[in-house]
């Protein structure tokens, strides 16, 4: 990688900075298993206020979040219905399966969005030869659908349409501050209508390690065993935890600079020949380059020798991801260069 690469490939590339390192060099730190470490339970305590549940429980990953909140209620051969492009049907190796003995059902929702029909649909008649349907997993923003925010309506109409045929809810949150930011709604109006929900630290806020899951005392109280059979128990925890303090406390609001960023961005390709650029709600910038004759690979490729990374995301689909490592002169310099590769 080369030192000025401008690496719009994802906001999981996004490092601490400086003020952020001085949190992590100053944390307090304990036993994270033991319960003792001090500014992990502050971080949990913040992260169960911001989401407006009664705890929250800290996870080096978002992986591990949503496996865990898989696990904490489903039996081996229980269903999890969740769009198409979901990230645990594709990116997290099998784990509902591999697990929690569970079976996923993909809606085909459009950008990541489902609708409540499909979800009445899906769910299976109780008894006889079925699966049982346990859980409905809602992802918000929608990464595979382009970034985009669910409307709070849509939202109350699938979980109540879940809940009335006694599946439990959960929210993939990765980036539901992104939403927040973009849609002015908040956090917990949002999380209201899940059972459990998590936020990932380590992407748009800019932290290094982290997510962290929310629910009923319940819920979490399972999740706990879970965690440490998983083996993401730990100890001096707070050198990360304190990061995500620093992040909840002074990189939220700046969200809205990565979406003004991508917006950005997305008008300068806008007009160059052959590319097709997907609506922008956040931070992500979706294009498709079948129109250019090259490859979402080529194109990949021929960007990184103008020292810009953006991410093939299929044969001919590419993404590229604002966040706090890439500013204005960026943005213009990674569309100048795209300009230049498919001309
Ligand atoms: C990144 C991501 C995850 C997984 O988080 P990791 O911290 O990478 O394990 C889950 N869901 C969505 C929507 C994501 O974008």
């Amino acid at each position: 990688m080369t030192v000025n690469l401008i690496d719009l490939y994802s906001d999981t590339v996004s490092r601490p900075s400086p003020g952020m390192r001085q949190a992590i060099a100053e944390a307090e730190v304990g036993n994270e298993q033991a319960g003792e470490d001090p500014t992990t339970n502050r971080l949990q305590e913040m992260a169960a206020g911001l989401l407006g549940k009664e705890a929250a429980l800290l996870l080096p990953s978002g992986t591990m979040c949503n496996q865990i909140a898989f696990r904490a209620v489903c039996e081996p051969g229980d269903e999890i219905l969740l769009d198409k492009t979901a990230h645990p049907l594709h990116y997290e190796t099998g784990g509902p399966a591999a697990l929690s003995g569970a079976m996923t059902r993909a809606l085909d929702g459009e950008r990541g969005i489902f609708n409540a029909d499909q979800v009445r649909d899906a769910i299976r008649t109780r008894g006889g030869h079925y699966p049982i349907s346990k859980v409905l997993s809602v992802e918000n923003t929608s990464n595979g659908g382009g970034g985009s925010v669910w409307p709070l309506e849509q939202i109350e109409e699938v979980t109540d349409a879940a809940r009335e045929k006694g599946l439990t809810t959960h929210m993939d949150g990765a980036r539901l501050l992104n939403a927040v930011v973009a849609s002015g709604i908040q956090a917990e109006t949002y999380a209201k209508n899940f059972d459990s929900l998590w936020i990932c630290l380590s992407k748009g806020l800019g932290c290094p390690v982290g997510g962290v899951l929310a629910g009923s005392r319940d819920f979490i109280d399972r999740a706990w065993r879970f965690k440490h059979q998983f083996g993401g128990a730990m100890r001096q925890s707070g050198i990360f935890a304190a990061a995500g303090i620093y992040a909840l406390e002074n990189n939220v609001d700046r969200l809205a600079d990565d979406h003004a960023n991508a917006k950005h961005l997305a008008m300068l390709i806008a007009d160059i020949p052959g590319v097709d650029v997907e609506p922008v709600e956040t931070n992500m910038v979706f294009f498709d380059v079948a129109g250019t004759g090259k490859t979402a690979a080529e194109v990949a490729e021929a960007l990184l020798s103008h020292g810009v990374r953006i991410g093939a995301n299929a044969a001919t689909r590419m993404r590229a991801v604002a966040h706090i490592d890439v500013d204005r002169t960026g943005i213009e310099t990674a569309a100048a260069a795209l300009r230049e590769v498919v001309g």
